[in-house]
């Protein structure tokens, strides 16, 4: 069984001076868990002051987006290869931020799931369905709808070198959280989709939970058969937050 992950979201939040808070305050205890990955996604500027500060730790470096070309003329945007330049492990796309206020679809976050792993990084993909979506019955569609897309144009195998996310968009920043069955429907439903095309690849591919993930409630969403860590937003900027949603992570001792 791979380790649980968990990879905090920063959005646009932070400064110097707090992120550099931030992480003397959990460098240490998350050094202390045991079999539990953990990532940090801060805004890219910031990405070289957190390449300094994690060196030493087994903290890993992610992105929230990246541009889907290699390099040239497109002001104000970043490529795979400069995030890779600067440490990063992970990138974050398709997230329901970048879907719903920046019109990304399901055909560039494919595109963009394929210039990540070209750059030596491992996507991380976002799906999940809206509270009209889920009110109209239409859940599992959306969330194929949105593997589909990187299935067609990458294969199952390329699939399996990212991570996922199940983000129902109704739960992010919202304080409302998925019951741990309501995530697990959808993510048993994700894994058997995948394991349609590729059993293997349905097996060992992380998928994550993202959408009000707490301290109270990580541990209950982890314990889920299919729920293999989370994408945490606003609490992985609370010191003691994000510490109690990690910890959740760390293998069950019975
Ligand atoms: C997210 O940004 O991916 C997220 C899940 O945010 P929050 O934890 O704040 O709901």
């Amino acid at each position: 069984m791979a380790n649980k992950l968990v990879i905090g979201n920063w959005k646009m939040n932070g400064s110097r001076k707090s992120n550099a808070e931030l992480l003397s305050k959990i460098l240490a205890p998350l050094e202390r868990l045991e079999s539990v990955d953990v990532a940090i996604c801060p805004p890219f500027i910031y990405l070289e002051q957190l390449a300094n500060l994690v060196v030493q730790s087994s903290i890993q470096l992610g992105a929230q987006d990246l541009n889907q070309a290699e390099h040239g003329a497109f002001t104000g945007e970043i490529s795979g290869a400069m995030l890779r330049d600067f440490g990063c492990h992970y990138v974050l796309v398709g997230h329901s931020e970048r879907r719903s206020l920046y019109g990304e679809g399901n055909d560039l976050v494919a595109t963009k799931f394929q210039a990540a792993l070209r750059s030596g990084l491992t996507p991380v993909l976002c799906v999940g369905e809206t509270l009209e979506q889920r009110r109209k019955g239409v859940t599992l569609e959306v969330v194929n709808k949105q593997l589909q897309a990187v299935l067609d144009l990458l294969g199952v195998n390329q699939l399996g070198g990212g991570v996922l996310a199940y983000e129902p968009v109704w739960a992010i920043g919202t304080g409302e959280t998925a019951t741990p069955e309501q995530a697990q429907e959808v993510h048993r439903h994700i894994r058997q989709y995948i394991a349609e095309n590729n059993s293997e690849v349905a097996r060992t591919t992380r998928i994550l939970y993202g959408g009000s993930v707490k301290g109270d409630n990580a541990a209950e969403l982890f314990a889920q058969p299919d729920i293999d860590g989370g994408l945490v937003g606003g609490a992985s900027l609370d010191v003691h937050s994000f510490l109690s949603i990690c910890k959740a992570g760390q293998p069950r001792h019975t």
